[in-house]
């Protein structure tokens, strides 16, 4: 078999003070996501997704969160990273799909600028990369505004 599928999800704390960062790009907002890392929650999920795909671990055993050399990072340079244990594998993405759930403010707008930045990274087509999002209907911690929350399937295929 040469088709593997992978899954990963990933939370963070919502926190005034800091920059909301999803999937590589900006979003103006009151509140940002807290981390060691620049806490993008949707490439991290991203990454368990590939890593899970085949079984090379999590995000954390690649890239400590307790690492200096971490503190701060950009998360496209861990997925850049981590596609290249994918690639080092032999695979390559057939396609992604991720969820990100956030209260406020709206995903929708950034989406396909989302989906540029993580296909160029994963030598796609934006076509393979599937960014969703919704809201928590106000209910919960997410619902609440205390964190946000993303989930990411892949599917990878040999060379
Ligand atoms: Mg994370």
């Amino acid at each position: 078999m040469n088709i593997r599928i992978g899954f990963g999800v990933d939370v963070h704390q919502l926190v005034k003070g800091r920059d909301l960062i999803i999937g590589g790009v900006h979003i103006p907002s009151e509140l940002g996501a807290l981390g060691h890392s620049d806490a993008d929650v949707l490439l991290h999920a991203i990454c368990d997704a590939l890593l899970g795909a085949l079984n090379l671990r999590d995000i954390g055993y690649h890239f400590s969160d307790n690492d200096p050399q971490y503190k701060g990072i950009d998360s496209k340079i861990l997925l850049r990273e981590t596609f290249r244990l994918i690639k080092d594998k032999g695979y390559h993405l057939v396609n992604l799909d991720a969820t990100v759930i956030l209260e406020k403010p709206k995903v929708n707008p950034h989406v396909e600028k989302m989906r540029n930045v993580i296909s160029e990274i994963l030598e796609t087509e934006p076509d393979n990369i599937s960014i969703k999002a919704t809201t928590h209907e106000r209910v919960d911690s997410f619902g609440e505004q205390k964190a946000l929350k993303a989930y990411c399937v892949c599917l990878l295929n040999k060379n």
